[in-house]
């Protein structure tokens, strides 16, 4: 499981395809539809190039709360 959650305004994201570009872990898609969708959460290493990157600042990276010690 990510420890990073990937959460996207749909609102503001007009689908440009930035993020998909410049994730280095590829987490992200364009459909067939051209829509953005974020399709490997789980692999996202927090580094926020994508959240950095975005021009409509339709991207928030979180740290998921570390469950592992109760
Ligand atoms: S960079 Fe922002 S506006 Fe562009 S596809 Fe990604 S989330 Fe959507």
């Amino acid at each position: 499981m990510s420890k990073y959650s990937v959460a996207v305004n749909g609102k503001w994201c007009k689908s440009c395809g930035i993020c998909v570009a410049y994730c280095p872990k590829k987490i992200f898609a364009l459909t067939a539809k051209k829509k953005m969708i974020v399709e490997q959460e789980e692999n996202c290493i927090g580094c926020k190039m994508c959240e950095n990157r975005c021009p409509d600042l339709a991207l928030t990276i979180t740290k998921k709360e570390d469950k592992t010690n109760g």
